[in-house]
């Protein structure tokens, strides 16, 4: 019995100690502020939790604009139904990927005028929230120049929020983000041979 009241108390002094540290740190945290994010890795879940944000967003009532920078196809879950909604503006940026391409000079051609496209969103006050969907991919193969798309994002709205995805993102780019993630492959159902499912993986 007063073992069971030992660990009891123990418990309440532990959570004591664990709330006075986490008050601390959500009062030192009292600034807003528009964020650049950066979801990278090997590992499956930096659209989705892009696309997360997005209805996180929504249900605030913000606007959002989408950017997909590489896209192998057009008939994704995510895509059909943030498309039907009337606060969110969608841009199909990429043609495929480069390995089916398999022409330089029309990828760089391709990302620039998608980079455009990104940029009047970037420089567009009304949208709380942009996601750049597979913008590493452009950054990395150099069809766009880091310095640029970093000039770009440092000039958008002091409260925009920006979410970039993509594997291998460049150092610069994580160095100018507020929040990076790196997500880490441990498994994927596609090496066992499982194609891409509806509602998981599209
Ligand atoms: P998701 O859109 O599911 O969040 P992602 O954005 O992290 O994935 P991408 O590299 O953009 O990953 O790949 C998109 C597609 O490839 C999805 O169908 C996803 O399930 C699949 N995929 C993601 N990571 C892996 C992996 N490590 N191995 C095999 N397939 C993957
Ligand atoms: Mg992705």
């Amino acid at each position: 019995m007063a073992h069971a009241a030992d660990r009891e108390q123990r418990h309440r002094d532990r959570m004591r100690r664990k709330k006075a540290v986490i008050d601390t740190a959500i009062e030192h945290a009292d600034r807003d502020q528009g964020l650049l994010l950066v979801l990278t890795g090997n590992g499956k879940g930096k659209s989705s939790s892009a696309f997360g944000m997005v209805a996180r967003a929504l249900g605030h009532g913000m606007k959002v604009g989408v950017a997909q920078f590489i896209k192998g196809r057009s008939d994704t879950g995510e895509e059909g139904f943030f498309r039907r909604d009337p606060n969110v503006t969608w841009q199909v940026l990429g043609e495929g990927f480069t390995w089916e391409t398999q022409n330089l000079a029309r990828d760089t051609e391709t990302a620039l005028r998608g980079w455009s496209v990104a940029r009047e969103m970037l420089r567009d006050p009304s949208l709380g929230l942009v996601v750049l969907d597979e913008l590493t991919y452009p950054l990395k193969y150099g069809w766009l120049d880091i310095g640029a798309v970093l000039d770009d994002l440092a000039a958008r709205p002091p409260m925009q929020h920006v979410v970039i995805t993509g594997r291998a993102a460049p150092e610069a780019l994580c160095e100018a983000a507020d929040t990076v993630a790196e997500l880490r492959d441990v498994k994927h159902a596609f090496r066992a041979g499982i194609r891409a499912q509806k509602g998981v993986d599209l």
